[in-house]
């Protein structure tokens, strides 16, 4: 057995991630008074949400009329019918006030004339129930949104004397022997010691797996750890074969151009400098939800109709827009183009393709964040002291496609309602529970195993072999085939983690074991993507089936669940959640409304 000594810290809860949805949870948990931790491998101000530019969704009605019920449908809508019901009226009822909120606590908005929080047009957020003109419900700090949410959050959590645990590695989570979580094990980056965090609730708030595929818009931080530890305490993911592609990242190198480029005006075109996207999305253009822009490009360039030397991808234009609307509202994305693609967006059009981008799929929740642990008996079984909040979770918002801006308000009414729900379970005079040294005991054992590996594969290059193979096999149209090969060739991937081969044995700042501990993370959550979409046999939201081109809501309309040990990848299915909060007698939007049916734009 491994032999590491380690430092105790009992607190009422640790949150793990400083991400919006991690920091969100935070400061609401340490307001009502919970002692808090946040553990986070990287400054809060650096997690990925630092990077969101389009804005945050909510119907406050600053820029014309909006309705929380036009907001519920259109996520309905976006979620191609596979989100839970009682999930999304609850996030767009609460939109408006943790926007609000934010504003009380200093974030800097944009403002119209008057002074109020401005906010765009983004895909798919209609009006009328999807039958009016596209509503303008984004609100926006310029194009950084998710700085501005970020750092306010990040102080006024100091504010609330939250601890923070900064450049601390979460490797597992402790359970106790019936069933519950009560705290995770750390290794901190720059001492190489190890830090058990014992706790009464554990929030995960790690964010998505984008970096399971070659090319993705998030960070190289985001590799699904949460996923990963939650996998390997036995627990399922959910719904993970929704991978959202976004239609503009930047050719080459993947960097986003936010759809708020869309929103304020940009379109995109063809070879033939045609804006193809009125053929396919005749009401809303340019604006229809990414799946479908993702989709309608791909069609372009199989077709023959690419742009490039290459013809393999496609022009988005600004350069019609007026100059000092670029410099007002899209200053960050001028200078990505400058950058990364070597355009000037007042002259040329930015060239584009679709590119991974959010991960619809997580670990189980209700709308509370507390995370399901679905049985036969009971879909909705939770797990005592355990929540998942932000991109790491599936509430299920987002159902099989998410629309642009409703991350970041997921971020903050779930990270809320989380602190909310623990202020009612969580008893601040309790005793804090024990370590269950038996379970630390075997995290430090995979942490040792994985920090003295000596085999055959370096970390970098089976994790490109994943990311190769993710990308080729479960990208924006599958098939069949691709789907079984892809199934195969991860089998076989993820079989070589016991081959590995880390050259650095120190602790301290050792990059070498941290990335091999994040491809132990990435593994399970690309084996549960690639298993369950080969499984599902329809097509839905960002899963388009070529053999299965049509959406089947008789066999269909349920949440993928999945277990993953070792390469080992088990498939159930739980009921979508199909009742809202309230009827329409409450106040509430009617079932008929919001009943199934095709989904066009
Ligand atoms: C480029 C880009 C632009 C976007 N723009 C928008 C937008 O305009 N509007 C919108 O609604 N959405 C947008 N999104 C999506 C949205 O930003 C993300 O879904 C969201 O920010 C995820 O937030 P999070 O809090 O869940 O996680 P993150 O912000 O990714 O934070 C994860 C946190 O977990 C911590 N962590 C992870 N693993 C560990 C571990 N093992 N130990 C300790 N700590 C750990 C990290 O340190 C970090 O603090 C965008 C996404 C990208 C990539």
């Amino acid at each position: 057995m491994a032999a590491y000594e380690y430092e105790t810290h009992d607190y009422d809860v640790v949150v793990v991630g400083a991400g919006g949805a991690g920091l969100r949870a935070t400061l609401g948990m340490a307001e009502q008074g919970l002692r808090t931790a946040c553990v986070t491998k990287v400054f809060p101000t650096r997690s990925h949400t630092v990077a969101a530019q389009g804005g945050i969704a909510a119907s406050l009605s600053n820029m014309g009329p909006d309705h929380w019920q036009w907001h519920m449908y259109d996520t309905v809508k976006g979620s191609d019918w596979l989100g839970d019901t009682d999930a999304m009226e609850y996030l767009a009822r609460e939109a408006p006030k943790a926007v609000y909120e934010l504003e009380h606590y200093g974030v800097p908005f944009s403002r119209t004339e008057e002074g109020k929080i401005y906010q765009r047009p983004f895909g798919g957020h209609t009006t009328e129930f999807g039958e009016g003109p596209p509503v303008q419900r984004t609100c926006a700090a310029a194009d950084r949104t998710g700085h501005a949410i970020l750092h306010t959050l990040y102080g006024q959590s100091l504010k609330q004397k939250a601890e923070f645990y900064i450049e601390y590695f979460a490797i597992d989570l402790i359970m106790s022997d019936d069933g519950a979580c009560t705290g995770v094990v750390c290794w901190k980056l720059d001492d190489g010691t190890i830090h058990v965090f014992n706790a009464k609730m554990v929030v995960l708030a790690t964010g998505g797996y984008g970096r399971a595929y070659f090319s993705a818009t998030s960070a190289h931080t985001c590799t699904g750890d949460g996923g990963g530890m939650v996998a390997r305490a036995g627990l399922p993911l959910q719904d993970m074969e929704f991978v959202q592609f976004h239609p503009t990242g930047i050719y080459g190198s993947g960097c986003l151009i936010t759809e708020g480029a869309r929103g304020e005006g940009g379109y995109l075109t063809n070879s033939e400098g045609e804006r193809f996207m009125e053929r396919y999305a005749p009401n809303y253009k340019d604006l229809a939800p990414r799946d479908y822009v993702s989709r309608s490009m791909t069609m372009e360039i199989r077709e023959g109709r690419g742009v490039g030397t290459h013809g393999d991808h496609i022009h988005l234009n600004l350069s019609h827009l007026p100059k000092e609307a670029l410099q007002l509202r899209l200053p960050g994305i001028s200078e990505s183009a400058r950058i990364f693609a070597g355009v000037d967006v007042t002259k040329e059009p930015i060239p584009v393709l679709p590119t991974v981008h959010y991960n619809m799929g997580g670990i189980p929740t209700n709308y509370w964040g507390e995370v399901l642990n679905p049985t036969a008996k009971d879909p909705n079984n939770i797990v005592p002291g355990l929540m998942a909040v932000g991109e790491a979770g599936c509430a299920s918002v987002h159902g099989a496609n998410r629309l642009g801006s409703n991350s970041l308000i997921d971020l903050v009414v779930f990270g809320r309602a989380a602190a909310i729900r623990a202020g009612k379970v969580v008893d601040a005079e309790s005793a804090v529970p024990e370590t269950n040294t038996g379970q630390v005991d075997k995290a430090l054992d995979r942490f040792d195993g994985l920090r003295h590996a000596d085999g055959a594969v370096a970390t970098a290059d089976l994790r490109l072999e994943m990311q190769k193979t993710m990308q080729e096999d479960a990208a924006v149209f599958r098939t069949s085939k691709t789907l079984a090969e892809g199934v195969k060739k991860m089998g076989e991937i993820a079989g070589k983690l016991d081959d590995l081969k880390v050259t650095d044995r120190s602790l301290v700042w050792n990059s070498d074991l941290m990335e091999t501990l994040e491809l132990t993370n990435l593994m399970p959550n690309a084996l549960a993507t690639i298993t369950g979409a080969e499984a599902r046999q329809e097509s839905r939201g960002a899963h388009a089936h070529e053999d299965f081109p049509e959406r089947d809501d008789k066999a269909w309309r349920v949440h993928t669940i999945a277990r993953v040990e070792g390469n080992k990848t088990s498939l159930e299915y739980r009921p979508v959640i199909e009742a809202p909060l309230s009827t329409e007698k409450e106040g509430g939007i009617s079932l008929k409304k919001i009943a199934p049916k095709e989904r066009t734009f």
